[in-house]
């Protein structure tokens, strides 16, 4: 495990992770002419989100009394790094830390979560801190929801991954050999909006994101390549499809409505019927882009067969993927994972009704890679460093 401490930055007038509009919107404010503003937000763009560019003095192609202009007001300041942990199979975490959004503030936290494989790097993205829904499983369903984070927030994640996968023009890889590389291979290939939060309860910042990421003269992720999971959130996901236009997931983790209830509380306002019709409903759903419905293996609560077999009948005729993810415990956590038979036998039977390869392998269990976790790790960290602390100032140390 590695610590990494950066100094805060002044992020909150950041211009790394903005929209086109807004990026449109601080050029206004230093002056730059309406006829020109589109020209000026193109090439700042391409800085940006192309080249990765960590100063306006890089930009050689912009005039330098506009580049001191934007200097005087903004920086290209990234999120904070507030821990980094990278795992012996290449899984990176980080913890992460937003710029106060008012004075006393101690500045929002979330983590964000890569996990490379042999031809594809997937980023897993927060879109809250905390979260509203107390789904009994999940580690950040124990934290209150702090605020949602704005679009520059959500893209400053890609860009902190990024730069420390050296996935930008230039960059350097990290030599632990564990990122992919090669022709036409990204580092970060793919986003899934499967850290902390409720992605669509955080609808509007989340389509601004996913904009910026998937803008071709930037980022340039394909739509195909992000997935947002949903715990069930039913009014807003025919505007995921039509407005976003990503891929789909969907927490589903039981089959049947009183233990739904009890797993993802939010089942009580929008039971399994009406969620499955909105799959059904989902704009752009075809055997081509199938939805993902997760399944977290909980040992005796809703792993049996004869669960498998209701799980394959509820989703006949659903253009549908299985992910069957192995419960990762968290400290205090009220359940167990299933045994590795108990999910061999729920798989088979998943696999028979023909869903390829179900399981999801476990990945960086030695850096705790349940959501939430480095958060509070870090926070019991410092807790114990301000307790040394006043210890020591007791005894007149300093
Ligand atoms: N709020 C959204 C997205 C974030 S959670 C949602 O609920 O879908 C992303 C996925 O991780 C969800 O499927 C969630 O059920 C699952 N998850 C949460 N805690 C987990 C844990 N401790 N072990 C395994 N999966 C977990
Ligand atoms: Fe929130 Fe998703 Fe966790 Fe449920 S599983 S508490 S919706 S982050």
């Amino acid at each position: 495990m590695s610590l990494a401490f950066a100094s805060p930055a002044a992020q909150s007038s950041s211009l790394a992770g903005v929209t086109r509009a807004e990026l449109a919107r601080a050029l206004h404010q230093c002056g730059v002419p309406e006829r020109e503003i589109g020209m000026r937000t193109g090439q700042l763009w391409h800085w940006i989100y192309h080249r990765g560019a960590r100063n306006f003095s890089d930009m050689r192609n912009v005039a330098k009394p506009l580049l001191a202009r934007l200097a005087e007001r903004h920086t290209l300041a990234r999120p904070e790094i507030v821990a980094e942990q990278v795992s012996a199979d290449g899984t990176r975490k980080w913890l992460l830390r937003f710029a106060p959004a008012h004075p006393g503030d101690r500045g929002a936290e979330v983590e964000a979560v890569y996990i490379p494989e042999s031809d594809r790097g997937t980023l897993c993205v927060s879109s809250q801190v905390g979260c509203t829904l107390n789904c009994t499983f999940c580690h950040t369903g124990t934290q209150p929801l702090a605020r949602n984070l704005t679009a520059a927030e959500i893209v400053g994640q890609a860009l902190v991954a990024r730069d420390r996968l050296g996935d930008f023009p230039g960059g350097v890889a990290p030599t632990d050999g564990l990122v992919p590389s090669g022709e036409g291979v990204r580092a970060v290939s793919n986003v899934v909006f499967m850290g902390m939060g409720e992605p669509l309860y955080n609808f509007d910042n989340v389509r601004d994101a996913i904009a910026v990421l998937t803008d071709g003269d930037g980022l340039s992720l394909s739509k195909r390549r992000i997935t947002v999971s949903t715990s069930g959130v039913v009014p807003e996901m025919p505007r995921l499809g039509d407005e976003c236009g990503t891929m789909l997931a969907v927490s589903l983790h039981a089959t049947n409505n009183p233990l739904r209830d009890r797993l993802v509380p939010l089942n009580k306002k929008y039971p399994i019927e009406t969620l499955l019709q909105a799959c059904r409903d989902y704009p752009g759903a075809s055997n081509a882009r199938r939805i993902t419905f997760e399944y977290v293996m909980l040992k005796g609560v809703n792993d049996s067969p004869a669960e498998a077999k209701a799980l394959v009948r509820l989703l006949a005729g659903l253009p549908a993927k299985i992910n069957l993810i192995p419960f990762n415990p968290w400290p205090g956590s009220p359940y167990e994972c299933s045994d590795w038979e108990a999910i061999e036998r729920f798989s088979d039977i998943v696999f028979s009704a023909g869903y390829a390869s179900p399981v999801r392998t476990p990945r960086g269990r030695d850096i705790l890679a349940a959501c939430g976790q480095l958060k509070s790790q870090t926070e019991k960290l410092r807790a114990r460093a301000r307790m040394m602390l006043e210890e020591s100032l007791a005894v007149g140390l300093d």
